[in-house]
């Protein structure tokens, strides 16, 4: 069986922080698929189609890296997708307290479903789309923090 992982997250926009974790775990996994929610809650500043495209760009190089869309419970969209894992990253104390929860509501939900968690890189435990939106929005340069292969017009 392959081994399928879905990162499933807003990536409005993506950052080093997130480039990393896949980039990392991508020889550990047949297929990763960077999965963008369109239900979350969070209001975005770019559209799907524009973090979809950062996103590919950002893993052109990458043979074994998708990007998806997908709306509904994530593990509803693994099944679909036939993945057995979820790939999260975690930066703080803050992220593990809602990763944890998250987790474990998903292996309630399908037991089969495994969540796999990569601790940051110390150089990226600062970077949030949130921070890299705010900086953007009041013309700030955000190219630091954001995949070498993109910008942000
Ligand atoms: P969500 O809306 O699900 O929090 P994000 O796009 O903010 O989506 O994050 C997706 C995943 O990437 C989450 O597991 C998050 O903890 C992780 N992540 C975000 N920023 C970083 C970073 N700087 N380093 C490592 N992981 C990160």
């Amino acid at each position: 069986m392959k081994r399928i992982a879905i990162f499933p997250g807003s990536f409005d926009p993506i950052t080093k922080g997130h480039e990393s974790i896949v980039k990392r775990a991508a020889p550990l996994f047949d297929k990763i698929i960077v999965a963008i929610g369109v239900n979350s809650s969070k209001k975005g500043m770019f559209d799907l189609a524009k973090r979809e495209e950062l996103i590919k760009k950002t893993f052109e190089n990458v043979s074994n890296v998708e990007v998806m869309t997908y709306s509904g419970l994530t593990v509803d969209f693994c099944e679909q997708q036939n993945a057995n894992y979820i790939l999260r990253g975690l930066r703080s104390n803050a992220d593990f307290e809602y990763e944890f929860t998250i987790a474990q509501m998903n292996k309630l939900l399908k037991n089969k479903i495994e969540t796999f968690f990569l601790l940051t890189e110390p150089e990226y435990s600062a970077i949030s789309s949130t921070i890299v939106k705010d900086i953007h929005r009041n013309g700030g340069d955000v190219s630091q923090f954001i995949p070498a292969a993109i910008s942000l017009k």
